[in-house]
């Protein structure tokens, strides 16, 4: 096995576009890292440099501490597991686990073990002797897989392997594909634009946005930490909800929503004292679906807001209120990827409430929530960059 490191890699394509933008990322032996991002950021093309199918226009490439540019794809000890599968159609399941060993000369005895055991392992036992035409979608990735596997590589690469798939299936796959990473502990690099992939699966997540890395780190961290507005608005489902807001200073700290007026309580100048900074100017505010709740009473303190339910979603234990966003106008926040629609409105400029099952909320409604404003995020509007934490909060933590 062997560490995959990348150092300041930058991939000009002869057109012109800049798809990977001095990227640099070191992935330790064994480690699981999710590189994530919106269609176009670049993910694809990371992966196949590394692979050696793309040659870098500057920067090194290193798998087990030897620098790789000027190494043929075959000699780099990876294997690739894509989209499509790329099986080879005329083979059958045991001819496709076992090309590359046939091809690498392995001694019989030798492919029939690793064929085997990787089929053992895979639940492929049964449909060794079928073609992947008899195969379902599930099956065909298990048998993908295998094929990489089976090689016994340095590393993975693994390149949205489960996006063919349905739902029920993605969720089942991953769960294999984490007792795989257990059993086996390669290094393994694997792209996805799917957030809650890259959640679930990484040990650490590599976020993407225009060919430049964003963050790097496990995925709690991201999420409680995010570095800028892009990394909190594409890390959390639903996502966290934005808003350009006013800071006014009226008695202590005033964030101005709308036509709401919400007090900053003393904790979070505590956690981020920077907001002090604000007084008088813009701040981005950033709220979770879970910040929002049902308010006590009518005399609840703290932060309320009222506005329209657009839709209710039920999700059996949970649901989620789409909100009329409290701001219009000039004061949204275009979060690019955000682009699903709900009717002819862009989910960006809603906003979304997490709230029990039990909570009475209907479609077309005024709703009131309390607001937890102790867990919200800030942002400085032009640079785009999260407010720092206090050192004191963050060594509490
Ligand atoms: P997706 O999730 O849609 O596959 P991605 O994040 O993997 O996207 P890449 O496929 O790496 O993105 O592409 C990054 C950028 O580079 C895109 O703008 C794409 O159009 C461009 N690009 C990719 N391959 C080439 C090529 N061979 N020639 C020119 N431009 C390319």
């Amino acid at each position: 096995m062997a560490d995959v490191v990348l150092n300041e890699v930058t991939k000009t394509f002869p057109g012109g576009t800049t798809a990977v933008n001095h990227v640099s990322l070191a992935v330790e032996d064994g480690e699981f890292v999710v590189l994530v991002g919106p269609s176009g950021c670049g993910k694809s093309t990371v992966l196949r440099i590394i692979a050696g199918l793309e040659d870098a226009t500057s920067g090194t490439v290193s798998i087990g501490g030897r620098v790789v540019n000027d190494l043929p794809p075959k000699e780099r000890d990876i294997a690739m597991v894509f989209q499509n599968y790329a099986l080879y159609p005329h083979m059958t399941v045991d001819e496709n686990l076992s090309f590359s060993l046939r091809i690498a000369h392995r001694a019989k005895e030798n492919i029939r073990a690793q064929v085997g055991e990787t089929a053992r392992v895979l639940g492929l036992e049964e449909l060794l002797h079928r073609k992947p035409a008899a195969l379902s979608g599930g099956q065909r990735q298990r048998v993908a897989m295998g094929r990489a596997i089976v090689r016994q590589p340095q590393v993975f690469l693994m390149d949205e392997p489960l996006s063919n798939l349905d739902a029920k299936l993605r969720v089942a796959m991953r769960g294999e594909l984490t007792r795989l990473h257990q059993r086996y502990g390669t290094t393994t690099l694997y792209v996805t634009h799917d957030q809650t992939e890259a959640m679930t699966l990484g040990d650490r997540i590599a976020v993407l946005d225009s060919g430049r890395l964003q963050q790097v780190g496990p995925p709690e961290e991201l999420y409680a930490a995010p570095c800028n507005i892009f990394v909190a608005g594409f890390i959390g489902s639903p996502a966290m909800n934005l808003a350009r807001v006013r800071v006014d200073a009226d008695n202590g700290l005033v964030l101005v929503v709308g036509d709401h007026r919400w007090p900053v309580p003393a904790a979070v100048l505590t956690a981020r004292p920077a907001v002090r900074g604000y007084a008088g100017r813009e701040i981005v505010l950033g709220l979770r679906p879970t910040a929002f709740g049902l308010p006590a009473g009518p005399d609840a303190n703290g932060a309320l807001l009222t506005v329209d339910a657009v839709t209710v979603e039920s999700l059996g234990t949970e649901k989620n209120v789409i909100l009329a966003p409290p701001i219009v106008g000039e004061a949204r926040i275009d979060v690019t990827h955000r682009t699903e629609t709900v009717g002819d409105v862009g989910v960006g400029e809603m906003w979304t409430a997490r709230l029990p099952a039990t909570a009475r909320v209907r479609t077309g409604e005024r709703v009131t929530l309390s607001v937890d404003l102790a867990g919200a995020y800030f942002f400085d509007p032009d640079t785009t960059a999260a407010l720092p934490v206090a050192e004191a909060v963050l060594a509490a933590a």
